[in-house]
């Protein structure tokens, strides 16, 4: 059994749904259920008894003291978190609360509950904190790409709260002897990304006639990582990553922003054309820069592709035809998060709200 935090947002839930698929190892979700966790990600697991939901903070200590008692997991992959950049700008508090606040309580009840076990149990007991390449700031033009022994170097709200609790992690390490991994990956993309994010916003206004906002010059650069490799890449970390060890993951796809946007708009154009046959690059609309705007980051995956023998199954075109396409076929699922209608979901499955 292993425990998985913010497993009804974007990534958790793609993680969940791919350990499921490849093994019969129960998980425990844990989800504060903001604005950003939506069970109607998870809704082919109704009924699988391999998945429990519990509603709740991994700042809660004795929700996660309960917890941990009753299930005794084997492990915790820890992806809750605020994590939208642009949010954390506009209102950082929340940040704070659960990506550094709520990691520490987390970090508490787990060292509590592994002094508890003996032998194999304690030996083999991991945590994993899902981290960003955020935390280690900007690069120009011809730096060399984020290794794991780069300096941190946070801009925003967001990426200062998850380098605090990287932080936080490491020291648990240090001082307790806690064994615990640490991944920091490049922006991921795919299947049940909320539509704040670049690219599912693009796909879901240029479909809804809507302007593409576009920041800057759009010459930001990202490295981009379609999400079902992140989650094999989190798999494999768990599996045989050395405890206190942190590992970058990414795709060795650099791109600029504006070169997104034209594939995700060119993408469109050939699988569901607009009706008046214009191309969807037409919508976009340059808008001011974000405040503090990284201009690139670039993950170097080497020590996780040696140490580990991972790599990324998608190229970047094979993973942003993928994502478009199944925006395309789930329009419902769009269509609840838009509405604000995914918020029954809980009360719909857990008679609870
Ligand atoms: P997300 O915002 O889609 O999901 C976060 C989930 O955490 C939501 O379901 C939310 O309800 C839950 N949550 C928030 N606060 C909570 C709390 N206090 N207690 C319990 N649950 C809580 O985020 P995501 O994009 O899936 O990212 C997951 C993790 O991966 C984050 O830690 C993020 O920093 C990291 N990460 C994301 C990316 C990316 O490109 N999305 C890249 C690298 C790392």
């Amino acid at each position: 059994m292993i425990l998985v935090t913010g497993a009804a947002g974007f990534i958790g839930a793609n993680f969940v749904l791919d350990w499921l698929a490849q093994l019969d190892e129960p998980v425990v979700n844990l989800d504060k259920l903001t604005y950003a966790g939506n069970l109607q990600s998870l809704e082919s697991l109704q009924g699988d008894a391999r998945h429990a939901f519990v509603h709740g903070d991994i700042g809660d200590r004795s929700l996660v003291d309960a917890l941990l008692a009753e299930h005794r997991p084997r492990a915790i992959v820890n992806f809750a978190a605020e994590s939208h950049v642009d949010r954390s700008i506009h209102g950082p508090e929340d940040f704070i609360q659960t990506n550094v606040v709520g990691t520490f309580h987390l970090l508490e009840a787990v060292r509590a509950y592994w002094g508890g076990l003996e032998g194999a149990a304690k030996a083999d007991f991991r945590f994993l904190h899902v981290s960003t390449d955020e935390v280690y700031g900007t690069l120009g033009a011809g730096d060399a790409p984020f290794t794991e022994t780069t300096a941190y170097e946070p801009n925003s709200p967001y990426s200062a709260s998850k380098a605090a609790s990287d932080h936080l992690v490491r020291a648990y390490h240090h001082t307790y002897g806690l064994p615990v991994l640490t991944t920091n990956c490049s922006n991921n993309y795919g299947p049940y990304h909320f539509p704040e994010k670049l690219i599912p916003l693009m796909i879901v206004n240029a479909l809804a006639g809507k302007p593409l906002p576009v920041y800057g010059d759009g010459m930001q650069i990202r490295d981009w990582l379609y999400v079902k490799d992140h989650c094999s890449a989190i798999r494999r970390v768990l599996e045989a990553g050395r405890p206190g060890e942190t590992y970058n993951v990414g795709g060795w796809n650099e791109k600029p922003n504006i070169e997104i946007v034209n594939t995700v708009c060119a993408l469109l154009d050939e699988l569901s054309p607009r009706a008046d046959g214009k191309p969807y690059a037409g919508q976009i609309t340059y808008v001011k820069d974000r405040p503090g705007h990284d201009r690139r980051y670039a993950i170097d995956a080497n020590k996780i592709h040696q140490e580990l023998g991972w790599k990324p199954a998608e190229t970047f075109e094979t993973g942003i035809r993928k994502t478009v396409q199944w925006y395309l076929d789930n329009a419902a699922w769009v269509a609840a998060v838009q509405s604000g209608d995914y918020r029954n979901w809980i009360g719909k499955q857990y008679g609870a709200t």
